[in-house]
């Protein structure tokens, strides 16, 4: 397995430097591929992706976190193929489909409870998009304006404008400041103990009650923040944030985007504090990475403040031209049948305590920092280096050299990969990035 750089004739050349002649990719500095060369796959099958050299490669990151029951998955294709031969899309204003309706359904029975309201987007960004804006203007028709919302340090939301703004990951936002929204940050619970989260919890309250008059929302990633280097957190700030909130005033919106479908143990990450905000932001493993869609779910509450006599300015009127396509939805229907007839979140413990095992080797290295996991997500933080060393870049380039794909955020290697994975699999997958962290000492 590996590149094989030399061999310029190779197909995965070819393929390369074709694209790169026309292609500007996603959170890519371009040049970096002068040297790093781009993988073009030409498959995948369960975990496994192909190159178009026959390498395969464990995709340990769930395709950016998106995958849930592999590559190529039958019972998926299936469902979208029948589906493609009976409609392929048509609007949502004014028409429906059976898979959007069947879907909502089927989101308002297993979300939580007070989520009875399905609002349909088309990526993720989008639904943090919509949920900001319904927040607002929920409040601007109950007649208050509230031109403000609060996130958490670190956080990450997405990267359009209004996402952007609730978002903290500087790498992402420095550059773009003077176009973002008015927003106010609280410390995220700096560990996943008990205190942390109480200490935190203290810090919310403060702002809560001096500025919670001008904040419409306050949006969070529920135990888990992605891009922000996989931190953890207690569910107690969870159970605190939401009683803070109702007691203010102020919307909460879960970001389950990340975190959904079972990710962390739990359907959704919520589940671990029984708490239901006012509105909750899904995409990625919904289509079980098939498909871009997503959905911002709400309470009849929210519902309601919007519903009355036409009236242009008190309706909700946003819209994406592939809101809701059938396509996507069935390969969300499908991917909530497989969680209906298998007992996914059982084996998912199991798969999760492995992991567990495997990760307390990682602590043997000196330039380990500390190790963190949460349900299907584990994270590996290094110690010791700087920006400029592209410790991250480094592991991903000895992790695909031995058929793993990793993709560390700055000095933090995680793993990340689709439910289907199997002990084994979970073996090499974890042998290969301790070997990769232990050279670089
Ligand atoms: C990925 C992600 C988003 C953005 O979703 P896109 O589909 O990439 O726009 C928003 N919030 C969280 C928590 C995410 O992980």
């Amino acid at each position: 397995m590996g590149f094989k750089l030399d061999e310029t004739v190779s197909k995965n050349n070819q393929m390369m430097r074709r694209d790169l002649e026309v292609v500007w990719h996603p959170c890519t500095q371009m040049k970096d591929h002068e040297t790093l060369p781009l993988i073009p796959i030409k498959s995948g099958k369960g975990i496994y992706l192909y190159d178009f050299d026959g390498n395969a490669y464990i995709d340990a990151v769930s395709s950016w976190w998106v995958n849930l029951f592999g590559h190529a998955n039958k019972i998926i294709n299936e469902k979208i193929k029948t589906q493609l031969d009976t409609l392929e899309h048509v609007l949502l204003a004014g028409f429906t489909h059976e898979p959007a309706i069947e879907l909502a359904h089927k989101l308002v029975a297993i979300t939580p409870n007070k989520l009875q309201k399905v609002f349909y987007v088309d990526n993720g960004s989008s639904s943090v998009e919509a949920a900001l804006k319904m927040s607002y203007h929920y409040h601007l028709n109950k007649g208050i304006n509230k031109p403000m919302f609060l996130s958490l340090t670190n956080s990450y939301h997405g990267e359009t404008i209004g996402a952007l703004s609730v978002g903290d990951v500087a790498l992402y936002k420095e550059t773009y400041r003077p176009l973002l929204l008015a927003c106010l940050q609280v410390p995220v619970p700096k560990d996943q103990s008990q205190d942390s989260a109480h200490e935190a919890l203290e810090a919310l309250e403060g702002v809560l009650s001096t500025r919670g008059e001008e904040i419409s929302a306050f949006i969070l990633e529920p135990l888990v923040q992605g891009a922000g280097g996989m931190h953890m957190y207690h569910p107690d700030y969870l159970r605190g944030a939401r009683k803070l909130t109702e007691k203010f005033g102020v919307h909460l919106i879960a970001d389950e985007i990340m975190t959904g479908f079972g990710r962390t143990g739990k359907m959704f990450a919520c589940e671990h504090a029984e708490i239901s905000p006012d509105f909750m932001t899904l995409s990625k493993g919904l289509t079980g990475g098939y498909l871009p869609l997503s959905v911002v779910m709400t309470t009849n509450e929210v519902y309601q403040a919007f519903y009355c006599d036409y009236n242009a300015h008190k309706a909700f009127l946003h819209s994406h031209s592939y809101t809701g396509n059938p396509l996507a939805c069935t390969a969300a229907l499908a991917t909530l049948e497989i969680f209906e007839s298998m007992d996914v979140l059982g084996e998912n413990e199991k798969k999760s305590d492995y992991i567990k095992m495997k990760l307390e080797k990682f602590t043997e290295l000196t330039n380990v920092k500390k190790i963190r996991q949460q349900g299907m997500i584990a994270a590996v933080e290094l110690q010791g280096y700087s920006p400029q060393e592209r410790i991250g870049l480094r592991i991903y380039e000895y992790a695909l050299k031995h058929g793993v794909l990793l993709r560390p955020l700055g000095h933090v290697i995680y793993f990340m990969p689709p439910f289907v994975i199997t002990t084994e699999e979970i073996d090499r997958m974890m042998e290969v990035a301790y070997e990769g962290i232990r050279r670089l000492n």
